[in-house]
């Protein structure tokens, strides 16, 4: 597999064309942006750390049955996976109350509702990442209700996949944003990074935060989080 130019560069990861049309390398950077760009930082080794989370979370996925764009890790920094067009939507699956929905909704972060919640997102920096509805989503011809039907229900199944796991390493999946991407042959499968940039997790008997709120608040050790996380997986491939 030859490693060939440039194709995107986003703010955590870079995407590089293969000589295999279908398939492209993702390089994880140790840069951390927040609040749609107005918090920078480069936070070393953070993406050895997300590599290696990304690619464990996407294994155990795979194990159950979702199709991924994941291939395998190739090293310290980069994974080799399907080559996908990103559908422009954020799906994020909500199990705590945290975050914007706290603050959009009054709601004290921590309580845990009686149901899930998945926000979807139009991924548009230059508008802020507009929270949308299956209707908007629609009207802006990102996908068909056919379709959306099918990314709750693969999403559903992530979610409990993703509790499971992480409830065996004593950690709370409070949140997290996933993305999907359609191939060349129009499957919608699942894509991008699954790591504590994109999620939210706690740990189950301290309740400390473990994931990037330690950056968007300043609360300090956030390698020492990522590192924790890893460490905590890991046990679970031993
Ligand atoms: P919130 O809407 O509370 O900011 O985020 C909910 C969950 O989705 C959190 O786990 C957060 O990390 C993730 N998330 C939402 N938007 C983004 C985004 O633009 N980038 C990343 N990396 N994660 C996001």
């Amino acid at each position: 597999m030859k490693q060939l130019e440039l194709l995107y560069e986003g703010k955590a990861k870079q995407v590089y064309a293969t000589d295999d049309s279908e398939r492209i390398i993702i390089r994880f950077k140790d840069t951390a942006t927040a609040y749609n760009n107005l918090k920078k930082a480069v936070i070393a080794n953070k993406g050895v750390l997300n590599n290696d989370i990304s690619a464990m979370l996407y294994r155990h996925l795979e194990a159950a049955g979702i199709r991924t764009h994941f291939i395998e890790k190739l090293n310290e920094r980069d994974q080799l996976c399907r080559r996908v067009s990103i559908i422009p939507i954020e799906v994020i699956v909500r199990n705590i109350v945290a975050g914007t929905m706290a603050q959009r909704l009054g709601m004290e972060e921590g309580t845990r509702p009686s149901n899930t919640i998945i926000d979807l997102c139009y991924k548009r920096d230059d508008l802020g990442d507009p929270l949308i509805n299956d209707d908007h989503a629609v009207a802006l011809g990102l996908v068909t209700y056919d379709e959306l039907k099918g990314i709750y229900a693969t999403t559903r199944r992530i979610n409990e996949v993703l509790t499971a796991l992480f409830d065996r390493v004593d950690i709370t999946l409070v949140d997290f944003k996933i993305e999907y991407g359609r191939t060349s042959d129009g499957e919608i499968i699942l894509a991008d990074e699954l790591s504590p940039d994109t999620c939210r997790l706690w740990d189950k008997l301290t309740g400390e935060k473990l994931d990037k709120d330690r950056f968007r608040r300043d609360l300090g050790k956030i390698i020492e989080a990522y590192g924790e996380i890893d460490r905590r997986l890991k046990r679970l491939e031993e």
